[in-house]
């Protein structure tokens, strides 16, 4: 071999092949995801020791935070009495002692070794005359001497230290440095976003000679990372674009201008623009997959029935796929109201039109109903088709599907929004639009959905009552919940109660939603009319429940998550949710949009259990109803590394990159990533590249990509 190293000469280099690494090394390594030199190279040290700032113990000042390197000198655990663990462990410099306290860290002591160099950060205090740090972060850094010690990440199951990985790494590194690291991202790309070369940022990631330059090299390598994944999404969304034949919708002509004029209130601005957008896609002759974000309530059927008639103009079908029977049904209802009296042409009529004909589909349709549907469906004179997955079985024909909505996207999987598109055999691929209530950042939606175009409905329709959030931690608060919902019965609204969330069981979940219904049905909400819901009940049943809590037969619902998605009681005013730093930051947001539906002032409870820490996403639905605010802030707590199938040591996956820190990187990132592809769809004349992204992405990551 001869020329700058490659990716995948790195990664055809065995582990053992290092200094050291024998099988017990190899197997520890092997633990943390490592197992060739590209995998050493690129597992990043989590953090940097600056030691330039570097105080000695003497100098400390309590009250200031401040990084120490000492040695430790003892360590002794104890318990505490309300039995919390405690360990005590002194260090010292060659400038004074200093002790540390630990609590509720009974591990460190294995970790804290007499004799072991560590660097604490943490703010000194004073405690009995001396100086004390209490849970410092400590970070082993073994002998090393450079001015910044990376520190990489360990297990104490794997058994390799931070100081045997940057040896490892440092051995890599030089023994690459005769042939050079070959940069496989065109130089042109290089300049235009000032990135240092790929053999300068591995080399300054690991052993850089300043913070500055380990931020540079970041830079680069997290470019990287995004420009491949957004090279492997934009490919795929232009190889959909080439391939497949869709229907250049005619402009918006009699059809929908009645619709617009038909509708009881003004469009907003956001629908405005947005059926706009999807209004140039459909008049595209190639089809449509673009994804409708808008929070609860951000009147997102009206765009999609805007859609779905263009479709009918021409003379095609439309359909809506919901994820639920109930959210299937309220579709069919409403958008049926929607389109009362409005008549599509038909040559074949006397009078040159007939009603639009809109029908339900899912698997409660049976008999002579379902064979009527599915005949109109076939000859054509079904316009809409609203359903569930039902829409996408085998027997199912539509005479010329042109437009799919598909609603509440996280339900679905990227298989069943192909089974629908493919529902025509043979005719040209439907536009697809697909929509969701889940908010996703936008630099974050580039990345998940990036083979999707993406419209954002961020204006909710005028006139809406805000929802108020308090949090009830403890006993007395949730007391307080309590007494609001008997008050708000009492004027005659409705409440919903949602118990805890138990994961990956059903059962349980449903067990817990039966005690909760019973304490509450004799205790704090004795005498009121109770209606329980959880996914375990037959479907006749939920919906004879769902139908008394609408009908105003019911005062409150306890349910699970199954009310997540959907119903719309505009009569209820308050929300009282258990357990609710169980509960995922989007989730609880959906939730509380089962209230403020109506006139009526809204309220909604966290109740969580005497928490002493906060709870981040507790607080985060506390200060916010907004749900583009709140992903962001959803996306800082997560940290947004995580895309693909592959856990975090998945090489696909993002080390460096954050969908929240790089927001800007991620734009440039998909800029060069079209750029790249629309000069060359195959990267031919950029053959490392092409090679590094056949080497980094398994076939399985390339699905979940697909997926969404
Ligand atoms: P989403 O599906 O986005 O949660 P919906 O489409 O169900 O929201 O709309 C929520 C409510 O807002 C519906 O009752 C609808 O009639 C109403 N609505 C939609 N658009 C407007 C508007 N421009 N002005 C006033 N009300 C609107
Ligand atoms: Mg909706």
């Amino acid at each position: 071999m001869s020329g700058s190293i490659t990716s995948r000469e790195l990664a055809a280099i065995p582990i053992e092949r290092l200094h050291g690494v024998g099988p017990k090394k190899r197997e520890a390594l092997e633990q943390l995801g490592i197992e060739n030199v590209l995998d050493l190279v690129t597992t990043y040290p989590r953090r940097w020791v600056d030691r330039s700032r570097e105080a000695r113990i003497a100098d400390l000042v309590p009250g200031e935070e401040a990084l120490v390197i000492a040695t430790v000198r003892s360590a002794r655990a104890r318990t505490t009495r309300n039995r919390r663990s405690m360990l005590n462990v002194t260090v010292g410099d060659d400038s004074g002692r200093l002790d540390l306290v630990f609590f509720n860290q009974a591990w460190r002591s294995r970790q804290l070794t007499e004799g072991l160099q560590v660097a604490l950060f943490g703010t000194a205090g004073t405690y009995r005359g001396g100086l004390q740090m209490a849970n410092p972060i400590v970070d082993l850094i073994g002998d090393r001497t450079g001015r910044i010690v990376p520190i990489y990440p360990q297990s104490e199951k794997a058994r390799v230290s931070t100081w045997e990985i940057a040896a490892w790494v440092e051995e890599s590194l030089r023994r690459c440095a005769e042939r050079g690291i070959a940069d496989p991202v065109p130089a042109a790309v290089r300049e235009r976003h000032r990135l240092v070369d790929r053999e300068r940022a591995l080399h300054d990631i690991h052993l850089p000679e300043s913070i500055r330059d380990k931020e540079i090299a970041r830079h680069r390598l997290a470019f990287d990372e995004l420009l491949r994944v957004q090279l492997v999404l934009v490919a795929r969304k232009r190889r959909m674009e080439r391939d497949a034949r869709g229907i250049a919708h005619a402009d918006g002509g009699e059809l929908a201008q009645r619709f617009r004029a038909s509708l009881p209130y003004p469009l907003t601005g956001a629908q405005e623009r947005v059926i706009a957008e999807i209004g140039e896609d459909l008049a595209a002759p190639h089809p449509m997959h673009r994804l409708l974000q808008g929070d609860v309530g951000a009147g997102k059927t009206v765009v999609a029935v805007a859609a779905m008639l263009r479709a009918v103009e021409g003379g095609h079908q439309a359909a809506l796929m919901a994820p639920t029977e109930v959210l299937a049904e309220q579709h069919a209802v409403g958008i049926s109201r929607l389109l009362d009296g409005v008549v599509v042409p038909d040559p074949a009529n006397l009078f040159g039109d007939r009603p639009l004909r809109v029908e339900l589909l899912t698997n409660r349709v049976s008999g002579a109903e379902r064979t009527s549907v599915l005949a109109g469906l076939a000859d054509g004179t079904v316009d809409l088709a609203i359903g569930t997955h039902a829409l996408i079985q085998e027997k199912v024909d539509f005479a010329s599907l042109g437009v799919v909505v598909v609603d509440e996207q996280h339900r679905f999987g990227v298989e069943q929004r192909a089974a629908l598109r493919d529902r025509t055999a043979s005719g040209p691929t439907p536009d697809t639009l697909v929509m969701t209530a889940t908010p996703i950042p936008r630099t974050a939606a580039m990345t998940v959905y990036g083979d999707l175009d993406v419209s954002v409905l961020d204006e909710l329709p005028p006139g809406r009552t805000p929802i108020a959030t308090r949090w009830a931690n403890g006993p007395l608060l949730e007391a307080e919940a309590w007494a609001d919902v008997r008050d708000q019965v009492a004027a005659g609204r409705q409440a919903y109660v949602v118990c805890p969330l138990i994961d990956e069981s059903d059962k349980l979940e449903a067990a817990s939603a039966l005690e909760t219904h019973e304490r509450l049905a004799h205790d704090e909400l004795s005498g009121m009319r109770l209606g329980l819901l959880h996914g375990r009940l037959p479907s006749a049943e939920k919906e004879a429940t769902m139908d008394s809590f609408r009908s105003g037969e019911l005062d409150v619902l306890v349910a699970t998550t199954v009310i997540e998605v959907g119903v719309d009681v505009a009569n209820a005013t308050v929300m009282v949710i258990l357990d609710a730093d169980r509960f995922g930051i989007a989730q609880l947001h959906q939730l509380r949009g089962r209230v403020g539906r109506g006139e009526h002032a809204s309220m909604c409870w966290l109740v969580t259990r005497d928490i002493e820490d906060g709870s981040p996403r507790v607080e985060a639905l506390v200060a916010s109803t907004d749900g583009f605010e709140l992903a962001e802030v959803d996306l800082d707590l997560r940290g947004g590394g995580t895309l693909m199938s592959t856990s975090q040591k998945g090489r696909s996956d993002l080390k460096l990159a954050s969908l929240r820190r790089d927001r800007s990187l991620v734009e440039d990132a998909r800029r060069a990533a079209f750029e790249l592809v629309d000069a060359d769809d195959e990267l031919a004349g950029h053959p490392l590249l092409a090679d590094e992204l056949d080497l980094v992405f398994s076939d399985r990551d390339e699905e979940f990509l697909a997926r969404g």
